[in-house]
């Protein structure tokens, strides 16, 4: 059973024929509970994605059911249009008003989502409550069934299909979502904008996009809920019934798709229980109901955060996880992506001129020049407090200069953002290694290559970006083999060792297909035999023809390594050559001397 239930297409295809069979051997009221668990399955399924993966809590996603709801009922009872005219109306409308939350809320950082996200939930049951044409607190009625042709699904049994194709539909496109270009994206999420940008992604456009995905779930809900139930009130979507989507979420397991479908299967069981047994109990048990639920969410944190997926995965071993397809690097070849023309050796990628950068007060980087030609190594080094970090930041547009011209390859880069340099081929690494640990190494490298292909959400979704995404499989391929981790490559990010880690985000930067690769202290913190490692690794790709900048403290890690050495010293250049004379000039001799190393 556990070695069955471990190959996905197996566990589906039971979870398939079990579903299919319910309206056979149950009755109408087991097929009505279940009907309700798939409508809720989809909303949950948003909000794993959403909260789950994407990191963005909200606490308003019963509004977009209501959304969605209410405009198919207004549309099929005071409008007289078919309930199939419905679907498109709703999910427009639910679309257009996530964007305009989206836009309004989502460049706010920290706790403004999750806050705007009640403040809508409850302005829009409100709104509901309130207009005549929406029928005020009594609601909606009469919603018309959906048919087809001349079948009628207003029996449970009947729309029991419906629901649950649908069902079977958004997970298979937030599958193929998560396993894809954008699904990368979404996933590397949590590890902040400024890795994003580093791959030339918007985390701003990402989360956006990914807001709308899971609004259009609950939408596509709240069209088969009005269309099932016949009527729509105000209470089934306000901040509460959101908050019941939210547990389900968290309950099934906020790591894994799959959670999403176990959580409303667990809540509404629940609830269902709870509604038979409480009032035998008290009065009062629409309250208790309530703090149950708050007693289980709170347990629920405390004890078992993976949710129910989290002890099915224990169970298992493991060994399945959302991230990669193994087969995918086992396919026949595809052609390679398209790659940058590289600049002949010798000519100037890089110029800084003149550079400045003031903290106030403090010149942290004062009017430094230098230059990078293609097909050599440079390293930028200095004693702790040189200016090196705020050059590199300077560099890669994480910063803002307050003076000075940084040219890449001819362009003006200075008042660019860090997305758009990366974009025009300036790959960097962190000094803090910014990896995503649950995701396969595989899977890193293949979110270095985001700016060289176009796959949008709807066709990951749709599966129409095989042969895209295939291509950049086999790129990050190669480029684990070119740093020798290709044998590695459907383990998990975070099982390495520092070191490994390091040499892992240079294939991810390499699979940006850089022009310029730059460095931000790529020995510190790694053993000697870790840094030798490096060393060689970078020896090979500048033999390859990568240019390198390396922004580095340690000394000794440079010396055999680059062509050049630029060496700072209280924000200003010290001395600029080749290692040996460096080496030797008296002024980094005291400079390093002068200085913690
Ligand atoms: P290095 O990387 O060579 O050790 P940094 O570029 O980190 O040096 O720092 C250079 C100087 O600028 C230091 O004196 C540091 O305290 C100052 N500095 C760096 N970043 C900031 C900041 N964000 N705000 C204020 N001062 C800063
Ligand atoms: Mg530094």
């Amino acid at each position: 059973m556990r070695h069955l239930l471990a190959r996905p297409a197996w566990a589906l295809g039971v979870l398939a024929l079990l579903v299919a069979v319910v309206p056979i051997f149950f009755g109408n009221f087991a097929v009505s509970l279940m009907n309700d668990m798939g409508i809720a399955s989809l909303v949950a399924l948003g909000l794993v994605l959403l909260t789950g993966i994407g990191g963005a809590t909200s606490f308003g996603q019963a509004a977009f059911v209501g959304i969605a709801a209410y405009a198919t009922a207004w549309l099929t009872t005071s409008m007289g249009l078919s309930p199939w005219l419905g679907l498109p109306f709703a999910l427009t409308l639910t679309g257009l008003s996530a964007l305009l939350i989206g836009l309004l809320t989502l460049r706010l950082g920290g706790h403004f989502l999750p806050l705007s996200t009640i403040a809508w939930g409850l302005s829009i049951a409100m709104l509901f409550g309130n207009v005549d044409a929406l029928g005020r607190h009594t609601g909606l009625s009469n919603i018309p069934a959906l048919t087809l042709g001349s079948w009628s699904l207003a029996d449970p049994r009947a729309i029991y299909y419906l629901i649950w194709s649908l069902v079977g539909l958004a997970f298979w496109f937030s599958y193929n979502l998560l396993n894809s270009r954008p699904g990368r994206a979404i996933r590397s999420l949590r590890g902040g904008a400024i890795l994003l940008a580093s791959v030339g992604a918007s985390a701003y456009h990402v989360r956006l996009t990914l807001f709308l995905t899971a609004a259009l779930l609950a939408g596509l809900a709240g069209w088969l809920y009005a269309h099932m139930n016949r009527f729509v009130s105000p209470s089934p979507f306000d901040v509460r019934a959101s908050i019941e989507y939210l547990l389900m979420a968290v309950s099934g397991g906020l790591g894994h798709i799959a959670g999403a479908l176990v959580g409303a299967a667990l809540v509404l069981v629940m609830k269902n229980g709870l509604q038979d047994v409480l009032p035998l109990l008290t009065q009062r048990a629409g309250q208790l109901e309530a703090v149950t639920f708050a007693v289980l969410f709170i347990l629920i944190l405390h004890y078992a955060r993976g949710g129910m997926m989290g002890f099915v995965r224990r169970w298992m071993g493991a060994g399945v996880t959302s991230s990669g397809n193994p087969s995918a690097s086992t396919r026949p070849p595809v052609a390679p992506l398209a790659q940058r023309s590289m600049p002949q050796r010798g000519t100037p990628l890089l110029e800084v001129k003149s550079a400045v950068k003031r903290f106030g007060g403090l010149v942290a980087v004062n009017d430094v020049s230098f230059e990078v030609n293609s097909g050599e190594i440079v390293g930028l080094i200095g004693p702790n407090g040189a200016g090196k970090s705020t050059m590199f930041n300077l560099l890669t547009c994480t910063a803002p200069m307050t003076s000075g011209q940084v040219h890449f390859l001819g362009h003006d880069i200075s008042q660019m953002s860090q997305r758009e340099v990366a974009r025009l081929g300036l790959a960097r690494t962190f000094q803090h290694v910014k990896l995503r640990p649950h995701m396969s190494l595989l899977d890193n490298v293949a979110l270095g290559a985001y700016a060289r292909t176009h796959v949008g959400v709807l066709r990951a979704g749709l599966r129409l970006d095989r042969v895209q995404e295939q291509q950049v499989l086999q790129e990050a391929q190669r480029q684990l083999d070119r740093i020798g981790l290709g044998e590695r490559a459907h383990e998990e990010a975070g099982s390495l060792p520092l070191g490994t880690q390091r040499i892992l985000e240079i294939a991810r930067a390499l699979a940006a297909d850089p022009l310029l690769l730059v460095l931000d202290e790529p020995a510190a913190g790694l053993r000697r035999k870790e840094k030798m490692a490096l060393g060689q690794l970078l020896k090979k790709l500048r033999d390859e023809g990568v240019t390198i900048l390396i922004v580095e403290h340690d000394m000794e890690f440079v010396m055999t390594l680059v062509d050049r050495l630029v060496v700072m010293n209280f924000g200003a250049k010290l001395v600029e050559g080749e290692p040996a004379a460096v080496r030797a000039d008296e002024r980094v001799q005291s400079a390093y001397l002068g200085s913690v190393v």
